[in-house]
């Protein structure tokens, strides 16, 4: 089976202007796939699912009326300067959650055996009733939330390994023991957004089913990797998940400039190694994969390259 790519040009009409989460990360990522071969391997994901009735199980019918006004209204940004956006930003956003749903459906019905969607704007600080940090809608938590009520997948995994913590993903699905989120990223009190600490475990019935694990500034590719290791694995073993999803933000590499991680290529290239083992071992290998950050052009490129690899990998 193969691997799925869910890439679309409107994803370029997310006018930013002078800002880190911009259209020419997507260009990069698309022209080094063409060059290495890679492109020309994966699948398309060319269909796409109404979204409306998934996006408003997870945000907020004034925030959704909000994000359109804002855009109507030309504004340059919504909630925080963090999230610029234009007048076409809303329909971009719900775009990527179309196609993103239906990478979702590619993968239940065996058309491919895991997915990366070449998203933008990311999604995992998104909260339910505002944005955050470049992020408008949740991608990874409406995947979530269609893979349980649409597919009648039971539990989902979510692995964000993006340098900042998904404080929507985890506020989101806080008090849901069905949907078990781990986030590996630089420490809160030295980084964007300031949550994700390790006394972050969920709450009530959700209790158990939220994992952080921060990491220090200046964080090398082993340490990384053990977080992954030593800490995720184990509780993802426990879980017994139907389906991942990964929150993959490359934004921990050495060359980027929004963190102060010091992660190489391997860490991205060995790191996806080990989520397709795992998935493969209890999930049928199905592994959905969203890009969140990542902004040093270069970097990014190179380190999505890698993690396509080892997607397809396996795949016969
Ligand atoms: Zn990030």
């Amino acid at each position: 089976m193969p691997t799925a790519f869910g890439y679309d040009d409107l994803f370029l009409q997310h006018r930013t202007g002078q800002h880190p989460e911009r259209p020419a990360r997507l260009t990069a990522i698309v022209e080094l796939l063409k060059r290495e071969g890679l492109y020309q391997r994966l699948t398309p994901v060319s269909a796409r699912v109404n979204p409306d009735e998934w996006i408003n199980l997870v945000h907020t019918a004034e925030y959704i009326e909000r994000l359109k006004d804002a855009c109507k209204n030309d504004l340059p940004f919504i909630d925080t300067p963090d999230s610029a956006i234009c007048p076409d930003s809303q329909q971009v956003a719900r775009e990527a959650v179309s196609l993103v749903l239906a990478a979702c459906d590619m993968i239940v019905a065996g058309e491919a055996k895991n997915a990366f969607c070449a998203v933008r704007p990311p999604g995992h600080h998104a909260e339910n009733d505002r944005s955050m940090g470049f992020c408008l809608y949740n991608n990874a938590a409406v995947a979530a939330r269609y893979l349980q009520q649409k597919q009648g997948l039971k539990r989902i995994l979510i692995l964000d390994f993006d340098v900042h913590h998904g404080n929507g993903v985890q506020h989101i699905f806080e008090r849901d023991n069905t949907v078990f989120y781990c986030s590996i990223h630089q420490h809160p009190a030295t980084l964007y957004p300031g949550t994700g600490w390790p006394d972050e475990f969920g709450e009530g019935p959700g209790r158990g089913f939220t994992l952080n694990l921060p990491l220090p500034p200046d964080t090398e590719d082993e340490d990384f990797l053990d977080a992954y290791q030593t800490n995720f694995l184990p509780m993802a073993y426990d879980f017994r998940p139907d389906f991942m999803i990964v929150c993959a933000g490359f934004d921990g590499h050495r060359r980027d400039p929004l963190a102060q991680w010091n992660l190489s290529e391997y860490a991205y290239e060995e790191i996806t190694r080990r989520i397709v083992t795992f998935a493969e071992t209890f999930c049928a290998g199905r592994v959905l994969s969203l890009l969140e950050g990542g902004y040093q052009l270069g970097a990014l490129a190179q380190s999505v390259s890698v993690h396509i690899q080892q997607l397809m990998a396996k795949n016969e």
